[in-house]
């Protein structure tokens, strides 16, 4: 078969490896559809520590190929997709919520991590028994392959503000995982959602998920902004989806006492720790809290994030700026790295 691999820090390739076989608790899924992810690029920076010649990628579906003998309840040829996290839902941090976090920090972080990704004419699906999610008939693939990071992560960071029903936010940065926290957050009950953005195709696509307020910060400062549209009070929660040391502190400033800064931004490429404002932090007594997170991942939370495509809720493939065959993904890789042409995502068929 061939994969998307990082030989070494720095490139990309097409390889051929050969076509996994499936372990006891896995599922082999033959791919049909991929989402290229920032996080690719983070990796192929050399943001992670990972092997040379690593498979990449982390956002794919397709039909299931082969079945492990342990796992039951799915047959050969059914159309199933998997989250880009796929815990063990049996070690100590599973059992005690934090499924992300399986067995350590961020070890619910398998592919291109800990084994080859998915980008890849097949993949492995480990402990697919609680993992691997079918796909309702009535949603198309480009829209079910949303659900396995971006509306998956965006919604996190949603949740992650502990809404009150016509609660104020704010989003910094507006690319599809920001995105999906507008839907989100909108979903959720926000009366008012500022979007922080400067590019006018992603402020469009805002305004469609659900944003009131573009904030322009190509325009001025984007916390002094919002502050001036809400009568100087801030909002009651901050999501920093972009991972830059600024925006964070935005976040932290723009929040009211008592407010919710929920992060899911990558701050992988920092070289120096993030600061907290003290003035924007009440001295540490301004009741803030700060909820980081990594995307939640299991069957359940894929089925449930599918019911709100099935109802019309919103319609994710409109992230999809662009389409690129599998022998081309070289392509949609680079233009994703160097934000070319208004790239929001690059879908990838096979
Ligand atoms: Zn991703
Ligand atoms: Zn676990």
């Amino acid at each position: 078969m061939k994969a998307f691999v990082m030989p070494e820090v720095g490139q990309t390739d097409i390889v051929e490896k050969p076509i996994p076989q499936p372990g006891p608790n896995d599922v082999i899924v033959k791919t049909t559809h991929a989402l290229i992810c920032t996080s690719d690029v983070h990796t192929v920076k050399g943001a992670l520590p990972v092997a040379n010649g690593v498979t990449l990628g982390h956002e794919a579906l397709g039909v299931i190929h082969a079945i492990g003998s342990a796992v039951t309840g799915f047959t050969e040829g059914q159309r199933v997709a998997v989250n880009a996290v796929t815990p063990c839902f049996e070690c100590r941090y599973c059992q005690t919520g934090y499924t992300s976090q399986c067995g350590g920090p961020l070890g619910g972080y398998q592919y291109t991590a800990q084994r080859d990704g998915n980008m890849a004419e097949y993949f492995v699906v480990p402990h697919a028994k609680a993992n691997l999610a079918p796909i309702p008939d009535d949603i198309s693939s480009e829209a079910a392959v949303y659900a396995c990071d971006m509306l998956s992560t965006g919604f996190m960071g949603a949740e992650h503000c502990y809404l009150r029903l016509g609660d104020t936010a704010a989003v910094f940065a507006q690319g599809a995982v920001g995105l999906s926290a507008t839907i989100g957050l909108s979903l959720l009950g926000a009366s008012r959602i500022f979007a922080v953005e400067s590019v006018p195709n992603r402020q469009e696509l805002s305004k469609a998920y659900g944003a009131t307020d573009i904030i322009d910060f190509s325009e001025g400062d984007a916390v002094e902004q919002i502050r001036e549209a809400t009568d100087g009070e801030g909002v009651d929660a901050a999501v920093e989806a972009l991972g830059f040391p600024q925006t964070w502190e935005s976040c932290l400033r723009v929040t009211k006492a008592g407010g919710r800064v929920s992060n899911i931004g990558y701050h992988g490429e920092n070289p120096n720790p993030l600061q907290v404002p003290l003035d924007a932090f009440g001295l540490g007594m301004a009741d803030k809290s700060i909820h980081s997170g990594l995307c939640p991942g299991g069957n359940d939370r894929m089925q449930r994030i599918f019911a709100l495509i099935r109802t019309g809720r919103f319609d994710p493939t409109r992230m999809t700026t662009h389409t690129f065959a599998f022998d081309d993904v070289g392509d949609g890789f680079r233009m994703m790295r160097d934000k070319e042409d208004g790239i929001i995502k690059p879908l990838i068929t096979f």
